[in-house]
């Protein structure tokens, strides 16, 4: 009897051992445990401080592009009259000199208020100050228009522009592709991208400008060029502001460097996607989707009165 006392007593013991070893590593661990969460809330405070000093310098760093470009682009506007007037000949007789130069300073003041524009477009988009005016449009009169408004800069660089007729799928509705957008801006980035393919293409080539549906709720519109192409690790870098294939790009084509950001931006607005595709030395292509919606040229229908009627 008396062992077996002892034996209770010693298993007491060390159940007491063990759980007194337990509650010790429990305590130690809830300690860790409430100093690790004690870090992680100083640090989420940190992260919060950082985002709202960060949001807080965008506006300014924003509000400060936007001052600076209206109060450029005033000024600039006038210059860009003045030196029209000069080179006309309205106020009078300019040398063969003097003209050249005229040209010269007149070309760099149309590429500076282009790119003034450029900046106040894609600030304003990015702010939302710039709200899309949505109705419904039909694509195809949209490419139509594109290709009539770019036609005569074609000319000029001798180069084709050709609007692809629809697909065999889309045989029964041809002109049936309509999605609700800003038409405006959707002119606009068609506009873009064929004065990109323009430029990029030698004399004698064909640009093709095509619009398929994909599939019930997706349009997709391509711009097809016979150009220089563009290398595989700069398909996408080009869609981010300021960046070219080539650091002369800008200057020798005329460009901002901002046109493939401001329709990746327009593109985004209208749940789209933009990318561009290419075989170097080939051609590009600058693929972009818009979610379409149901045909507005009603289905025909056979007459319920008359099944052979056609009315
Ligand atoms: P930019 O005003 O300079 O044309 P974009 O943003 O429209 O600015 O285009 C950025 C760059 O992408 C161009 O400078 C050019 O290097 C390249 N790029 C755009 N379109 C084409 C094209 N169709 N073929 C070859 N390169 C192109």
């Amino acid at each position: 009897m008396h062992i077996f006392s002892i034996l209770g007593f010693l298993s007491l013991l060390a159940t007491s051992a063990v759980l007194l070893f337990a509650f010790v590593r429990a305590h130690r661990t809830i300690r860790d445990l409430a100093e690790q969460l004690t870090q992680a809330r100083e640090q989420q405070h940190q992260h919060s401080l950082q985002l709202s000093q960060r949001s807080e310098l965008d506006t300014l760093k924003d509000e400060f592009i936007s001052t600076v470009s209206h109060e450029l682009r005033t000024p600039l506007t006038s210059i860009r009259g003045a030196l029209g007037l000069l080179s006309s000949g309205i106020i009078g007789d300019v040398d063969a000199k003097a003209l050249n130069l005229l040209r010269i300073a007149v070309t760099n003041t149309d590429r500076l208020i282009r790119l003034i524009n450029d900046i106040l477009d894609l600030e304003r988009m990015e702010s939302g100050r710039a709200p899309l005016q949505i109705r419904r449009c039909s694509l195809r009169d949209l490419a139509q228009q594109a290709i009539d408004t770019m036609t005569p800069m074609a000319d000029a660089n001798t180069v084709h522009l050709a609007l692809e007729p629809s697909t065999v799928a889309q045989a029964a509705y041809p002109e049936a592709l309509f999605f609700d957008g800003d038409a405006d801006r959707i002119l606009q980035v068609l506009t873009n991208l064929l004065s990109n393919a323009i430029k990029f293409s030698p004399p004698g080539t064909e640009i093709h400008l095509r619009s398929r549906r994909i599939d019930a709720n997706e349009a997709e519109i391509q711009v097809r060029d016979q150009g220089r192409g563009i290398p595989a690790d700069k398909l996408e870098s080009i869609f981010e502001r300021f960046h070219q294939v080539d650091a002369s790009d800008s200057r020798a084509m005329g460009g901002t460097g901002l046109g493939l950001a401001i329709c990746r931006s327009i593109i985004a607005q209208h749940g789209g996607r933009i990318w561009a595709t290419s075989i170097p030395t080939k051609g590009s292509t600058f693929h972009f989707t818009l979610p379409a919606v149901p045909t507005e040229i009603s289905v025909p229908m056979v007459c319920p009165a008359f099944p052979t009627c056609s009315c």
